[in-house]
């Protein structure tokens, strides 16, 4: 529990934030970790104290308008945050998005993302959104405003099936990863499956990582994999189902049609939109 980088260890029910904040942070570092995938490193002097919700504790990145620096914005008093940034002009209001926190580490007053990059590497690309063109572009040493949000999963049930696509594996990871550190015996009930294009997408060696200590730990690839069929194999007491629209709300569909599973139970969210930008 000492130099726990989290609020809490036991996690029963979804977790809350009673002080969100906007921290401005300095990019450190930025890696591939893979072919498809950006691994950000952020750091601020408010990282050396903070503590997370939740292991999948999402963020909101603020990021300046492209070929301008980050101001750090004004501080946040509660309300709409989308709202808050509406006293700026607006060519000068930076973009929001939404990411995990894939790790954090207080010692280091560090906080590292993974970003899914979908194949894209030209961050002139059109169609692509401010956030995959910021993490393509960004230098080490720019600024950015990192608004603290909260965790989404929750241990009400022993019996776990997490799913996810390449936006949400990260997330998945990071929830393995505590449960490693907290509750190593739970493993053996929880499953793991991913649907994603291309091995590409994850961070190297997952399933070698992981497939002894789980249930299962299963991951499809394909460009339009139709979840559903492939969810009559579980019979979970808890779900986590994020990544695209439609696959998450499929889960809950499923969740509560097929497997009856109340909605505390139920956690999903959708990451991002197919052929839109995420509000
Ligand atoms: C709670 C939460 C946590 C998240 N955590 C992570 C994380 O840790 N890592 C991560 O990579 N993503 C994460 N996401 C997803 C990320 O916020 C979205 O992918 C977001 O849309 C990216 O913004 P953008 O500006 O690049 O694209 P947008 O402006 O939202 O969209 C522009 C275009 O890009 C497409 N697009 C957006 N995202 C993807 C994608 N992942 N794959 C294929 N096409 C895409 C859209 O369909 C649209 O056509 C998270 C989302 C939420 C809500």
């Amino acid at each position: 529990m000492l130099n726990s980088p989290y609020q809490s260890l036991t996690l029963p029910k979804a977790p809350r934030r009673n002080d969100p904040q906007i921290i401005t942070a300095e990019v450190a570092s930025r890696e591939w970790i893979a072919p498809r995938l950006l691994r950000i490193t952020l750091a601020a002097e408010e990282f050396h104290h903070f503590r997370l919700t939740g292991p999948d504790e999402y963020f909101g990145l603020f990021m300046p308008p492209p070929g301008t620096n980050y101001e750090p914005l004004e501080p946040y008093n509660g309300g709409n945050i989308r709202q808050h940034t509406c006293y700026l002009p607006e060519e000068q209001r930076p973009a929001l998005r939404w990411y995990t926190v894939r790790k954090l580490d207080p010692t280091a007053g560090t906080i590292t993302v993974d970003i899914a990059t979908h194949g894209v590497t030209d961050p002139n690309t059109e169609g692509i959104g401010p956030g995959l063109r910021w993490a393509l572009s960004v230098q080490p040493g720019a600024a950015v405003g990192y608004f603290s949000a909260q965790g989404l999963w929750c241990h009400a049930h022993p019996e776990q099936l997490l799913i996810g696509d390449a936006s949400s594996t990260p997330s998945i990871l990071a929830i393995l990863e505590f449960l490693e550190y907290t509750a190593p015996e739970s493993l053996e009930h929880v499953s793991v499956l991913v649907l994603t294009e291309d091995p590409d997408d994850l961070e190297p060696g997952l399933v070698e990582r992981w497939s002894a200590q789980l249930q299962s730990c299963r991951v499809q690839y394909g460009s339009s994999v139709e979840p559903t069929p492939l969810l009559e194999a579980y019979h979970p007491g808890y779900v986590w189902g994020c990544g695209e629209q439609s696959l998450s709300r499929a889960v809950k569909r499923h969740a509560s049609e097929k497997w009856g599973l109340p909605a505390h139970n139920i956690r999903w969210s959708p990451y991002w939109i197919y052929g839109s930008p995420r509000p």
